[in-house]
């Protein structure tokens, strides 16, 4: 197809996600025709590094040979047959898996098609659980979630969500819920240190959780990183706590572990690096190592069971999708599993996250635009500041990030950040040479924006 045919196309007819359109036509952006590696290839043959993991579901690379294969065997035999009334192999196989990779507890697999669904299931399972289990508590109508918590785009993950950039236009739409303060400490409030804000926090924690406990229906967390907030590391045991809290309290949790699950925090799942067991965990984007929309609610055996009764006693969840547990999905996301074995992807995290370490704090040493830099594994936010001291933001007329994701196009990487925080999300599986690359594209991209912002008036 005509570059110029497609490029008129896309700005008459294609609507964009999260995408300002009036800035998007003014724009040209890359039309992907291709993929190599851990390279998009677009429709005049430039290369393009896949800096964000098109967005943060890639794992493997892409063209991946072992994940290729297994979606033709699998397209040979059936595309898609549906999961109301009838099963599927794949689908069964990937159940299977997933359990026996899943922290403890979780044995039942409820399949969907992105995060947003993933999460509107939990909910929806939270809430009804309780008016089935026995003795039923009816009253349970608040979920718990943190500040700036993003928890997909339905309506039911935007009424959890707390980003008003994405949230507040909606909020007559939403249902009630009660927030706890995100345990960061880069911008505290008003006469806290970071250490007692931290206190304040984990203190709130309780306290909301101890005085609500019987109306809450479940506390939905992001667990270790708040992804869509500005890659927002927790500390260290907050996820820990948040689990002792909830299972003395008798409150179920709900793991959004949709952007961190799949290596990109150095374990397959985040939960396990505080030894949690959540009672749901929401899985998608990674899930299929990056290739097609498929995710999946996991719950314990407790919950499933307050489902369990004849049909005419109401019990049922009624819930679904058409494309509800996919054949082509499953079978990519086994082969993706696989993989994790086979190539030993957690160690590479390892590896490049250290790696990822040492080249970020060089660069924050050297540009005094950067106000902090948040890492987790594979996970990073850089958030620039005007001015480190006071940590005073750019003003968002700037278009701070749309800039730089311009400049780091021009040399070769795609990357796309989160207002003024710079997101690098390299796959769990991209060798250290191209990371070496990636930085070297964020931080030159970074430093040309920093320079004309400097030189301008
Ligand atoms: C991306 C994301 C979602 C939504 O996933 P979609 O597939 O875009 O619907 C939900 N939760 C978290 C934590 C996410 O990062």
């Amino acid at each position: 197809m005509n570059a110029d045919d497609l490029r008129r196309w896309d700005n008459e007819h294609v609507w964009h996600p999260f995408t300002p359109m009036l800035e998007y036509r003014a724009d040209e952006t890359p039309i992907i025709v291709a993929a190599d590696g851990f390279d998009l290839i677009d429709i005049d043959g430039n290369r393009l590094l896949d800096g964000v993991c098109s967005l943060w579901c890639n794992v493997h690379g892409h063209r991946v040979p072992e994940i290729d294969q297994a979606i033709r065997d699998q397209l040979d035999r059936v595309s898609h047959s549906t999961l109301l009334g009838l099963a599927n192999e794949p689908s069964i196989l990937l159940a299977k898996e997933l359990v026996d990779h899943a922290p403890r507890g979780l044995t039942k697999v409820f399949y969907s098609d992105s995060g947003a669904t993933a999460v509107e299931a939990a909910l929806k399972i939270a809430f009804q659980y309780h008016r089935q289990k026995s003795p039923k508590q009816e009253h349970r109508d608040l979920f718990v979630t943190l500040d700036g918590a993003y928890h997909g785009d339905t309506i039911g993950a935007v009424s959890l969500g707390a980003m008003d950039v994405f949230h507040a236009t909606y909020r007559d739409l939403l249902f009630r819920k009660l927030t706890v303060p995100t345990p960061v400490t880069y911008r505290v409030p008003a006469g806290h240190t970071p250490e007692s804000y931290l206190d304040y926090c984990y203190a709130q924690l309780q306290r909301v959780i101890a005085e609500n406990h019987q109306k809450i229906v479940a506390f939905v967390i992001e667990p270790l990183v708040q992804g869509a907030a500005g890659m927002l590391v927790h500390p260290e045991g907050y996820l820990k706590r948040v689990r002792e809290l909830t299972h003395a309290f008798d409150v179920p949790l709900i793991a959004d572990e949709v952007a961190v699950g799949f290596g990109r925090t150095g374990t397959l799942f985040a939960c396990e690096q505080e030894d949690v067991c959540p009672d749901i965990l929401c899985l998608a984007k990674g899930i299929t190592g990056g290739y097609l929309p498929l995710a999946a609610t996991l719950t314990t055996d407790e919950i499933y069971n307050a489902f369990l009764a004849e049909p005419k006693e109401g019990k049922t969840f009624y819930h679904g999708h058409t494309y509800t547990g996919n054949p082509l999905g499953c079978a990519a996301a086994l082969a993706s599993l696989r993989l994790f074995d086979i190539n030993d992807v957690l160690g590479n995290v390892r590896t490049i996250g250290a790696r990822l370490h040492e080249r970020l704090n060089q660069f924050s040493q050297h540009c005094r635009f950067v106000g902090e830099v948040r890492q987790r594994g594979t996970m990073i936010g850089i958030e620039l500041v005007k001015d480190r001291e006071s940590r005073q933001p750019f003003s968002a007329d700037i278009r701070l990030g749309q800039q730089i994701t311009r400049a780091a196009r021009r040399r070769g990487a795609f990357i796309r950040g989160l207002g003024d925080v710079v997101v690098l999300m390299p796959a769990p599986a991209m060798p250290v040479a191209l990371i070496d690359r990636l930085c070297d594209i964020a931080f030159e991209s970074i430093n040309e924006v920093m320079e004309r912002l400097s030189n301008s008036p």
